[in-house]
């Protein structure tokens, strides 16, 4: 068997980015992980990694988001419209692509940390995957036939209007839609609703009631697509609140009301879990991304040990 291709990924998260050198997650050969600055600092910081590095292939980067996933508009692998500071228009898959000459791929943090998941963690074997995390705010991987479900751009279904909880008319915390899902069930409304941090929150405290009802809503919104087999859910607010799975998974049974009675879906316990990889799906998720745009995402099926 010939040695799976070395990849450069590059996690570039809202606080820190991950740079890993790797030929899978058993053959990490570095990881280097630095703070997410100014655009010039932090570009800079992240090249100062590469630089050290020699032999890799291809690299990809898995990026906060919202970017530009379209291979044929101008602003491909741009970071677009964010409100974080002088990220804006940032170029960041061409800017590496010309300086280091080899394959790039390029696509939102939480599709990277689809791909990695689907690979290698919670959904491993499972070619049709999506990966929702709830943090700060609410974002939505998709993946199908094991690549990113690509269009015009890339999933935003953190923001769909769900159908609000029984008496519930609290405006919500999204700037752009008040009460849609992320402003219903980010870790930043929670904590603008009833002014503690999500993970301190007891589990019978009221606030996870909507929540559950909420997150259920996207969950029926996932199904109703017919892609994934299943559903992993990670972020801030689940990994700090075990108690919301088996509460999503009723509340998403209750509102398909026995539409898609699929086996996969019917046994929620299986078709709604956790992550597995933790910390390392993004920056691996990134290596995929990578090993994609070289044409040899198989290859890392196989790791060296
Ligand atoms: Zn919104």
């Amino acid at each position: 068997m010939t040695e799976p291709p070395l990849i450069a990924g590059i996690e570039l998260g809202g606080t820190k980015v991950i740079c890993i050198l790797a030929r899978g997650p058993d053959a990490v050969e570095d990881r280097v992980t630095i703070p997410t600055t100014r655009p010039a600092e932090t570009m800079a910081a992240i090249e100062a990694v590469l630089d050290g590095w020699s032999g890799f292939a291809a690299l990809g980067i898995a990026s906060f988001g919202p970017v530009s996933i379209d291979s044929r508009a101008a602003d491909y692998g741009h970071i677009t419209a964010t409100p974080k500071p002088g990220w804006s228009g940032t170029d960041v898959a061409g800017r590496f692509a010309r300086r280091y000459r080899v394959p790039a791929g390029f696509h939102t943090d939480v599709v990277g940390a689809a791909l990695a998941e689907a690979r290698w963690g919670a959904a491993a074997g499972l070619a049709d995957v999506a990966y929702v995390t709830v943090g700060t705010g609410v974002g939505v991987g998709l993946i199908a036939s094991g690549r990113p479900v690509d269009g015009l751009t890339h999933a935003e279904l953190g923001h769909i209007r769900p159908v609000r909880y029984p008496h519930d008319d609290w405006i919500g915390a999204c700037p752009f839609h008040g009460a849609c899902l992320e402003g219903l069930a980010s870790g930043r409304a929670i904590a603008a609703r009833v002014g503690t941090p999500a993970p301190e929150l007891p589990a019978d405290h009221p606030v996870w009631e909507g929540v559950a009802h909420a997150l259920g809503q996207l969950l029926h919104v996932l199904v109703l697509t017919g892609i994934p087999r299943r559903v992993v859910m990670g972020g801030g607010v689940m990994v700090g609140s075990a108690h919301l799975f088996p509460r999503i998974r009723t509340a998403m049974l209750a509102s398909l009301g026995g539409y898609v009675g699929l086996p996969e879906v019917t046994m929620a316990d299986t078709f709604v879990v956790p992550p597995a990889l933790g910390g390392n799906a993004g920056p691996l998720g990134a290596v995929l991304l990578g090993a994609q745009a070289l044409g040899k995402s198989s290859a890392l099926t196989f790791t060296t040990g």
